[in-house]
């Protein structure tokens, strides 16, 4: 009989979307009256449709496709060569990367879960605690952890926790790491470190050998021209970084699907026999060997993110879903409640209220407001007692939202 990876018995079952939409189905199924009142702030997706500029690209792909003398069929597997100089003209001017150190793919959550192919076992793993749960469950999956305890905290992981305190940024740990996540602007917290605190784990991981794995999804809503967009506007992080950036959330490519990653060749990680092997050249062949490229009408897509027209529609929907979060970290401010992110990002984290737990004001929320939000304990331990709301919806949406708070809690 074949046997199992089993390490994914280790995956802990109620991940938390399903459970979300379990008590979302239980709850309409019970009160058919206020099914269609639902408004869901959950789950971190686009709402707005593609920008023109986008569809037109990608119709003018599809045309392309259409003809025999502009088909084409399998593209270079890191991407073609337009987008990667695009990206590297448009998001990293003057940090020294080349288009070569640019990797297109289809999505951002794969990219952060695929990248563990190229580390190698017995690694130390630090997560920050609340957490993506994609990059915990994929370190399950590859066998980096031991078994989760009754709180769902995996043996082996090295939890950096986030709290008010610290302003939902993990300080620097004192024992030593080899791989560390970090992701700002932070989903689910909303924040975002300064300069000086990316200075930090610069150093500790050149003090440590260690890699940053820095997944700047929400880049494009930094709204303070003083907090870095890149991990590699940060000295010497060419020798330790590796950043994930995406389409998803700026373009609204969700269902469109297209991100990449930037390797610098100066990074590095050590082989068996202790010699160091640039992780580029791994990536690179594991690229080559697993995927066949993004598709072509796509990347066109993706491209006209950063032609004039793109860049302004982009601005556009951005502008939209941070008045949202303006609203709502303002209506959760007003109700006297504890507030984080929504400034540089399009979540806003919220203390519930006193006594509640994250899962009892999920389901305050949805019985009492029929609106939907996540709980925080979901993302982690350390996420208990908080929310969070997300800005991606509607305008009008929003602003039920915000007066559906106001009954609910004052
Ligand atoms: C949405 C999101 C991404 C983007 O994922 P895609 O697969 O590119 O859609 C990456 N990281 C985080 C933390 C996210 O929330």
């Amino acid at each position: 009989m074949a046997s199992i990876n089993s390490n994914f018995l280790k995956l802990k079952a109620g991940y938390l979307f399903p459970e979300i939409a379990r008590r979302v189905k239980a709850f309409s199924d019970a009160n058919p009256d206020q099914a269609a009142r639902i408004i869901r702030c959950g789950i971190g997706d686009v709402t707005e449709p593609l920008p023109p500029a986008v569809v037109k690209a990608m119709h003018d792909g599809v045309d392309e496709m259409a003809d025999r003398s502009t088909f084409k069929g399998y593209g270079p597997e890191q991407g073609y060569e337009f987008l990667r100089q695009a990206i590297v003209e448009n998001q990293f001017a003057n940090l020294g990367i080349s288009a070569d150190e640019v990797f297109i793919s289809d999505g951002s959550k794969c990219d952060t879960g695929n990248i563990l192919d190229i580390f190698g076992k017995g690694n130390t793993i630090a997560i920050t605690d609340p957490v993506y749960p994609v990059y915990v469950d994929t370190n399950v999956m590859a066998g980096n952890t031991g078994d989760a305890d009754e709180n769902g905290a995996y043996a082996n992981l090295l939890y950096l926790p986030c709290t008010a305190e610290n302003g939902f940024v993990a300080d620097v740990p004192t024992q030593k790491a080899d791989l560390i996540y970090l992701c700002f602007p932070n989903n689910p917290t909303g924040a975002v470190a300064t300069r000086s605190q990316l200075e930090a784990w610069v150093a500790y991981a050149k003090a440590n050998d260690a890699i940053l794995l820095f997944d700047a999804a929400y880049e494009a809503f930094i709204q303070d021209p003083a907090i870095p967009r890149s991990i590699f506007e940060i000295e010497g992080a060419r020798d330790c970084a590796i950043e994930f950036r995406s389409f998803s959330k700026n373009g609204g490519f969700t269902g469109v699907r297209c991100a990449y990653v930037v390797i610098p060749k100066t990074v590095t990680g050590k082989a068996d026999d202790g010699t160091r092997i640039p992780l580029h050249q791994l990536w690179s062949r594991r690229h080559s060997t697993k995927f066949n490229g993004a598709s072509y009408p796509v990347q066109k897509a993706a491209a006209a993110v950063f032609s004039p027209e793109g860049k302004q529609q982009v601005a556009a929907l951005i502008e939209h879903y941070m008045g949202n979060a303006k609203l709502l970290r303002e209506a959760c401010l007003a109700l006297g409640l504890q507030v984080f992110g929504g400034v540089n990002a399009p979540y806003v984290w919220v203390g519930c209220p006193a006594g509640l737990s994250s899962w009892d004001m999920f389901d305050k929320m949805l019985n009492e407001a029929n609106v939907v939000i996540t709980p925080g304990a979901g993302f982690g331990a350390a996420g208990e007692g908080w929310f969070r709301i997300s800005a991606f919806n509607s305008r009008a949406n929003v602003v039920e939202v915000c007066s559906r708070l106001k009954s609910l809690i004052s």
